[in-house]
């Protein structure tokens, strides 16, 4: 883009240039008397010949440099105007010698010679260039540079020969009475190819301004310097030195706009492309080493910054990196520009209490990373550590929502733990995630970490496809209704057939999916195939059968998921109140988001039940706000149930209670008659064990149900009697 500036220097350098003319002209106009012969008659040829050797010399050099300047960007415009000064060169160089009063060279010098060297380029010039300007701009072969030239050559010697030939050719252009009308007639042919250029330049004006406001000028000039040639009287009128002079400065511009053309315009453009890859180079530095949403040094920075610092010193370092606990959550039902101002308000925070050598870089997603150069002690790291959970506790206020997240922190630490920075960094992710699973969310790296986190990654991956590729699929486990001897309901229990590893639990992939997020593509899957498989179900026994299906966090965030469940029961047919959602303790925290959803889940007659009832949450003052009809026991209290005083009070517990705020009980894992019998005689509504049957396959549910219900009615017969 050319600025202002530019664009008025151009203006002024081409009213310079016309100033100049009429400046020239006028004097040669006004003076034309007094000036006559004002160089003495002798002098003439001298001086005509020192105009000449400038003028040759210029469409000499113009020639020549296009000729070494087109060898690298072979152009035809360019390389015909080199063809077409050369051969004004050469005959300008042959109208010098053979001007009147030069020495004998072939024949005698004289106006025959000199005029027709100096009228053939007058003309060919001007169509030549009318000719290049016409031409499109094309790159050519490095031959067609060689051809032009050659051609160049050719028939300049063409004219010498014709010109020079003893016997003459052609018809005389000067005669004892001055010009003759055929010198007129080619003078004015050159003049008007000379206005013709001057049109097709100045409407080429735009495209390029520099190069065609010097081309103007020149042709302006030599236009002026046929006027002159055409109405001059004899060779010491005025007129005839002045044409010389415009002819002159007419080479001189058009040696500049060659040069500009040549030389300065394709090395300003090598000046303006390595500014603009200089730029881009820093902006791909910027992009490669900084993260984009929260400008902090990334993992490839990290990487080798690490890299350098490891090699230099010997002291103990540490690598913390931390995660955010729900940051997948709050992606999947916020979006991402949610978790992005989260991301930026952290930095925020970090960037205030850190010390200022303490590296901090943001890692991938919900990533951060602390590089703790020189720690002499503990003391340091736990420090740091309480800091960053007193960081995160402070609610993050992001529109109206204010979001809190815990920490999980892994540390790793140099040279303990290893010597290498990519380890290093490897280890301390290892140990975030290890983190999860510990009740303070931190975890120092220990070497079984490692294998355990390869695993998951690979799973991960394979879990993506495991859809697609239909591994995934539904048991059943039956729930016999203790009130009514009866079955039915059934919970649905998703199962992973791995292509190599078999049966894979979803204890192992349920947390990988949830991490992931790919939970919610999952959930949607069991939630519509347990929907389906239970109306199949009904409509062949004819009778009601209730499903409960298990949601993860990342389900009830998801956008829409009351949505997605209505039309699943449309779709399906199943009648809303045979679903029964499961949740499970933990997911109870956020009441300010889950209540409205299960608010919104129970308007559609769905049932929600709280799973493993007494492992998660120590807080029960939930329940009665919240919006549920069932609790199911978790196993692991009634496993010992007989044995453990402890479990059994707080089974009695959990049962009262359950009964004051109206809510239904479901025990699980019952695994023998005695666990049953105590249960029966509890005020439990229903119960779900291997011992009334193991999650079976749909198919299995469908053939072997009438003999699971069997056996349920006469273990309860059974003790029915035994207890009679
Ligand atoms: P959960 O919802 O508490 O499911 C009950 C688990 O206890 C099941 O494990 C079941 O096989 C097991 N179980 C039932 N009766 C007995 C028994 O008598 N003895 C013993 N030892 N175990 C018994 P499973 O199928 O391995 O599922 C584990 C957990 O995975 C489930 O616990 C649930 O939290 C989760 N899960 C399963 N399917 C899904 C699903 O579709 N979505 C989600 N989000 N989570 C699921
Ligand atoms: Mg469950
Ligand atoms: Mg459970």
């Amino acid at each position: 883009m050319k600025t202002y500036k530019q664009i008025v220097h151009e203006q002024k350098s081409l009213f310079l240039y016309v100033l100049l003319t009429y400046v020239i002209a006028g004097v040669a106009i006004i003076f034309r008397e007094p000036l006559y012969g004002i160089f003495g008659e002798r002098n003439y040829v001298t001086i005509h010949l020192i105009i000449e050797i400038f003028i040759c010399f210029f469409s000499l050099s113009i020639a020549v440099q296009i000729w070494l300047i087109s060898k690298y960007n072979p152009k035809n415009r360019t390389i015909y105007m080199g063809a077409l000064f050369l051969m004004t060169g050469i005959l300008e160089v042959n109208h010098a010698i053979a001007y009147k009063g030069m020495p004998y060279f072939i024949q005698e010098s004289g106006p025959y010679l000199a005029t027709w060297f100096y009228v053939i380029p007058r003309i060919m010039f001007p169509l030549g260039l009318l000719i290049v300007f016409l031409l499109e701009e094309k790159e050519v072969s490095s031959s067609s540079r060689l051809q032009s030239y050659a051609l160049s050559i050719l028939f300049s010697l063409g004219v010498i020969a014709m010109v020079y030939m003893p016997t003459q050719l052609l018809p005389v252009l000067v005669d004892e009475n001055g010009t003759t009308p055929l010198k007129n007639n080619l003078q004015m042919t050159a003049l008007v190819l000379q206005i013709a250029l001057i049109i097709l330049l100045v409407k080429r004006i735009k495209v390029m301004p520099r190069r065609a406001i010097l081309m103007i000028a020149a042709s302006l000039y030599l236009l002026c310097s046929d006027i002159m040639f055409v109405s001059y009287k004899d060779v010491y009128d005025i007129y005839n030195f002045t044409g010389h002079i415009f002819q002159l400065l007419a080479y001189l511009l058009l040696f500049k706009a060659i040069y500009y053309l040549t030389v300065e315009q394709p090395f300003n453009k090598l000046i303006e492309a390595n500014t603009s890859l200089e730029q881009s180079e820093q902006k791909i530095k910027q992009l490669a080493y900084y993260d984009e949403i929260t400008t902090l040094p990334n993992e490839r920075y990290l990487m080798e910054y690490l890299s350098k610092n490891l090699k230099r010193e010997e002291s103990h370092k540490a690598l913390v990196v931390f995660g955010i606990g729900r940051y997948y959550s709050i992606k999947n039902s916020l979006g991402t520009k949610y978790t992005d101002k989260m991301l930026v308000m952290i930095t925020e925070r970090l960037q205030k209490f850190l010390p200022a050598n303490y590296v901090l870089c943001k890692l991938a997603e919900d990533r951060f990373a602390i590089f703790i150069e020189k720690h002499d002690d503990a003391k340091k790291i736990y420090n740091l550590l309480q800091q960053l959970k007193e960081m995160m506790e402070e609610p993050l206020a992001i529109d109206h929502f204010a979001l809190n997240s815990n920490i999980d922190i892994g540390i790793s630490l140099y040279p303990t733990d290893t010597i290498h920075e990519e380890d290093l960094l490897q280890f301390a992710k290892f140990a975030t995630h290890e983190a999860k699973k510990s009740l303070e969310h931190v975890a120092f790296y220990t070497e079984d970490m490692q294998k355990a986190q390869s695993e998951r990654i690979v799973l991960e991956n394979d879990l993506k496809n495991a859809i697609v590729r239909e591994e995934l699929f539904l048991e059943y486990q039956p729930q016999l209704n203790l009130r009514t001897g009866e079955i039915r309901s059934a919970e649905a229990l998703i199962r992973w057939r791995h292509p190599k590893r078999g049966l894979i639990s979803p204890f192992a992939f349920i947390p990988i999916a949830e991490e992931s997020g790919l939970i919610v593509p999952i959930g949607q899957w069991v939630l519509e195939r347990a929907c389906r498989e239970t109306v199949a179900w009904q409509q062949k026994y004819k009778q009601p059968m209730k499903v409960a299906v298990n949601l993860s966090m990342g389900q009830l965030y998801q956008e829409d998921f009351v949505n997605f469940v209505r039309q699943t029961l449309q779709q399906t047919k199943l009648k809303p109140q045979y679903l029964q959602l499961e949740i499970t303790e933990s997911m109870t925290m956020n009441t300010k988001q889950i209540i409205p959803v299960l608010k919104e889940l129970k308007e559609l007659g769905v049932a929600i039940a709280v799973d493993d009832f007494g492992t998660g949450y120590s807080s029960l003052s939930y329940l009665k706000d919240f919006p549920i009809d069932c609790l199911k026991i978790d196993r692991s209290f009634i496993g010992n149930i007989l044995e453990n005083p402890n479990d059994e009070a707080l089974v009695k517990m959990i049962l009262s209670m359950a009964k004051h705020l109206n809510l239904k009980v479901v025990a699980e894992g019952i695994e023998t008659v005695e666990q049953l019998d105590y249960l029966l005689h509890s005020d439990c509504d229903k119960i779900q064990g291997y011992f009334i049957s193991k999650p079976i396959s749909y198919t299995a549910l469908e053939t072997d149900f009438t003999k699971i219900q069997q056996f349920a009615t006469e273990q309860l017969s059974k003790l029915k009697v035994k207890n009679s």
